[in-house]
């Protein structure tokens, strides 16, 4: 059997989705690899005095419907297969809910979780000054992606700003709102995803206040989605970070749940310091640990990775209980899960289409950016409903016409809109 990467991961849903839309070998050759790959070494020096240095890439997949987009993650795993793949898939989400972007996708191999904050912003300085030819507003414009934040987009901004003696609000997206950010970016991802879920259940006559959700990933999308969901009557059964996580048949409280991650670094930190759990005050309180893989497998409705890649694999996928999926995460689920889930009737609202609202806040961000505008917290709510809704109805309508899954008719739906303007732009 063939290895399987990130990267032919994308490709197998890509091949099937070009075959139904009988794509020419032009066509397809803009699909088969990345415009652009940038990778080198940046180098940092240590508080210890030490010199250190760290592998960087900034992959552009395509620009053919406007300037490369596209995330920046810091992770000792991050290589250039993994980022090329989510550059890839940053073209196809932006033309799904088709905002003025192609797609691109940066990362350091780093643990930030071992590097100080002077060290932090050492490797975010240095990665703009590496990168600085191939970035800009109207070139390819970063943003916050895994272990990536608002504090790190400000420092690359400033970096970039000071080597290039510019004005560029609109260079990074993702930013401090006291320097250039937009109202409701930091909730972005969660809630385009929360309108869709609200949206689909609706449709389907089901009511939040008997469906029970689970959530792998208490970083900001999961943990504001756990907000968003639980305010909105929806019962969440289990959380979980890094270090595992918590599980309640009737329901844990988010909020309280923020706290203690706050307070001891981990969703399970009211009851556990480590691995070692206080199993008499867990029973007393009807929680039980549960570890990331169990948590995938939890009777409940609705699943929502919201954490790493290919975490639903075809070891698991027939032990998951839930009916949907909504993929915060960026890749969660193998191409072989997907066959297995389809089979079992599970809905899987894709990656492309459930985690577009965190770039289509980022848009409305650089819009802002390059007009001075500053958006009302409301204006941003409202257009980000309205396009999260009008990307989800063109992917039902491609799933419900073309007899595909959700995967493949969001697929279909940015391919085509990317296509279409390569002929616009006379590449093809
Ligand atoms: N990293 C996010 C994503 O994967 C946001 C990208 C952006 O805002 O440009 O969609």
């Amino acid at each position: 059997m063939p290895v399987s990467t990130p990267y032919t991961r994308f490709q197998k849903t890509l091949e099937e989705v070009m075959q139904k839309l009988k794509l020419t070998p032009k066509e397809r050759a803009f699909f088969a690899k990345p415009q652009n790959t940038y990778k080198t070494e940046i180098h940092i020096k240590r508080d210890s005095g030490k010199e250190q240095a760290f592998q960087a890439f900034r992959i552009q997949f395509n620009n053919a419907r406007g300037p490369f987009k596209g995330g920046i993650r810091y992770h000792p795993e991050a290589n250039e297969e993994e980022v090329k793949a989510l550059a890839a898939l940053m073209s196809i989400k932006t033309a799904v809910v088709n905002i003025p972007f192609g797609g691109g996708k940066g990362g350091v191999q780093c643990n930030p979780k071992e590097l100080s904050r002077k060290e932090l912003e050492a490797v975010s300085r240095a990665y703009v000054r590496a990168m600085i030819r191939h970035i800009g507003a109207d070139i390819d414009c970063p943003a916050p992606d895994v272990n990536t934040n608002p504090a790190i987009m400000a420092w690359m901004r400033d970096e970039f700003e000071k080597q290039t003696h510019t004005y560029s609000p609109a260079m990074i997206t993702g930013k401090p709102l006291s320097y250039g950010g937009s109202l409701g970016r930091d909730t972005a991802t969660a809630r385009g995803a929360f309108f869709i879920l609200q949206e689909m259940m609706d449709r389907e006559a089901r009511d939040p206040e008997e469906l029970k959700v689970a959530i792998q990933g208490f970083g900001n999308a999961g943990a504001t989605m756990a907000h968003f969901l639980h305010n909105a009557g929806y019962t969440v059964v289990a959380v979980s970070d890094s270090q595992g996580g918590v599980y309640s048949p009737e329901g844990v409280d988010p909020v309280r749940i923020e706290k203690y991650k706050h307070k001891t670094g981990q969703v399970a930190g009211e009851y556990c310091k480590g691995s070692v759990c206080d199993i008499k005050r867990m029973k007393l309180d009807g929680v039980r640990h549960v570890t990331n893989e169990q948590l995938l497998e939890l009777p409940c409705d609705i699943l929502i990775p919201a954490a790493l890649d290919n975490v639903i694999t075809a070891k698991n996928a027939r032990k998951i209980r839930a009916k949907y999926i909504l993929e915060i995460a960026n890749g969660p689920t193998s191409p072989e899960a997907d066959t297995i889930l389809e089979k079992k009737g599970v809905k899987i609202v894709p990656d492309v289409l459930a985690n577009a609202g965190g770039v289509t806040v980022s848009y409305f961000e650089w819009v802002q950016g390059r007009s001075g505008e500053l958006w009302t917290a409301e204006r941003v709510d409202n257009e980000l409903r309205r396009i999260m809704l009008d990307a989800y109805k063109s992917v039902q309508r491609e799933a419900h016409r073309g007899n595909m899954t959700y995967r493949q008719a969001a697929f279909a739906v940015g391919i085509r809109r990317m296509v279409d303007a390569m002929h616009a732009r006379g590449w093809l």
